[in-house]
């Protein structure tokens, strides 16, 4: 079976498997690392769920229809985080394009070049940047331990760590990514930092690192303070009289589980939105579904041109958060608003819902999540 599923087949398959082991089991074992790579104690949904290949809400779903909120309450409150970054970084998309900037300013040297080849001498640090470049994937708690060291012990830049990060993770984000990279650094919660701890490495991966010389306080790099909150980005809805092409790309994978009733006349691809081949496994897979569903051609090409072949006059795709996938929509509405096609973004219930929440800290999400799975009618 594929570890990290990029079909929504496989997606629902894994998810099927795990969730006997959302409850109580994962609450007691989700940051035990295994260093020989199995890591069967965590879903390995995140490049999944990151495409959209399967919805948080499913998940969400299937784990409640096995266990008591009590039970599993640490499982969805892990999927929420991933929730939080997104709403965070929509209502502060500076700090993505500020992110941007700096890894342009940026010269990685020698020491970037060790660090993300796995040659530093620091045991753990190095196992886990080969198990990186080698699958792409990290558990959670690996994740932290390496940004932490990589920031603190061996004083890089966080963004050029963030930078290797979301260009070798098989699930990489740039809400989720960046935003934990700077946790971890003391600059989300203002002074709070992530400190790797050898007896802690050593615990967490049944004794097989204990690393020397890790650092003891850690130096917070500069960093501005957060800009100011700004408005959520409202979503052009679908018009459903409207020709429809449905444009796949990236963030999301499984639009015919979520968009409403509309007059489909084909299905595109935006191929030159791929960043690599899993985003191009994920975006065919999710094609041939679309096409099935709505009985209709599919293909890669030019999307006006497409749009213009099957008589569309709207282009319909789901909402893209702040990210490149974002950026290039945007170029795209230009180029169809010149030949007449509107194009239009559909937002999905989970993230109108739950991002108005997410502008300050994790906790005001969180102790929100009982309210918001009685009004997604999941709980
Ligand atoms: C420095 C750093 C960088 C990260 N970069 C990314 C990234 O680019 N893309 C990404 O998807 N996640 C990122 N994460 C979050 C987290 O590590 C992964 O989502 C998680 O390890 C995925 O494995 P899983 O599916 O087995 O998680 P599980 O433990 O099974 O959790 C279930 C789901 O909850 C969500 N989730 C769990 N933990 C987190 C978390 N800490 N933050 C956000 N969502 C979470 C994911 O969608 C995950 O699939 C990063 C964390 C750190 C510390």
């Amino acid at each position: 079976m594929n570890r990290f599923p990029l079909t929504r087949a496989a997606a629902l398959e894994r998810l099927e498997r795990f969730v006997p082991r959302a409850g109580s089991a994962y609450g007691a074992r989700r940051n035990l690392v295994d260093p020989d790579g199995d890591h069967g104690n965590v879903s390995r949904l995140s490049a999944a769920l990151r495409r959209r290949l399967i919805g948080e809400d499913e998940v969400v779903r299937a784990v409640l229809a096995t266990h008591r909120f009590d039970k599993c309450e640490k499982f969805l409150a892990e999927v929420f985080w991933r929730t939080y970054w997104k709403g965070w970084l929509e209502q502060r998309p500076g700090v993505w394009t500020g992110y941007l900037a700096d890894v342009e300013a940026f010269q990685p040297g020698t020491a970037v070049a060790e660090a993300i080849a796995g040659r530093t001498g620091i045991d753990a640090f190095d196992h886990w940047a080969r198990e990186l470049a080698e699958t792409g994937y990290l558990h959670n708690w690996a994740r932290m331990q390496v940004a932490s060291i990589w920031t603190f012990t061996l004083g890089l830049p966080w963004q050029l760590g963030a930078q290797w990060f979301f260009e070798r993770l098989i699930d990489a984000d740039p809400a989720s990514n960046t935003l934990s990279w700077r946790w971890v650094a003391g600059l989300h919660t203002p002074g709070k930092t992530y400190l790797a701890d050898a007896d802690r490495i050593a615990a967490m991966t049944g004794g097989r690192f204990r690393p020397d010389g890790l650092a003891t306080m850690p130096r917070i790099p500069d960093g501005s303070a957060h800009p100011p909150r700004t408005p959520l980005r409202a979503a052009s809805a679908p018009d459903p009289a409207l020709p429809t092409l449905v444009l796949v790309t990236p963030e999301d994978c499984s639009l015919e589980t979520v968009l409403p009733t509309l007059d489909v006349r084909a299905v595109a691809v935006a191929d030159d939105l791929a960043r690599n081949a899993w985003d191009r496994t994920a975006m065919q897979d999710a094609a041939a579904r679309a096409a099935a569903h709505w009985q209709c051609p599919t293909g890669p090409g030019d999307i006006a041109s497409i749009a213009a072949q099957h008589g569309c006059t709207q282009v319909v795709t789901g909402f893209a958060p702040v990210g490149p996938v974002a950026a290039a929509l945007e170029d795209l509405r230009g180029q169809l608003s010149a030949q007449g096609i509107v194009l239009a973004e559909h937002q999905r219930e989970w993230d109108r819902l739950c991002w108005p929440h997410c502008g300050k800290g994790f906790f005001n999400l969180k102790s929100e999540i009982p309210h918001l799975l009685e009004a997604l009618r999941l709980a």
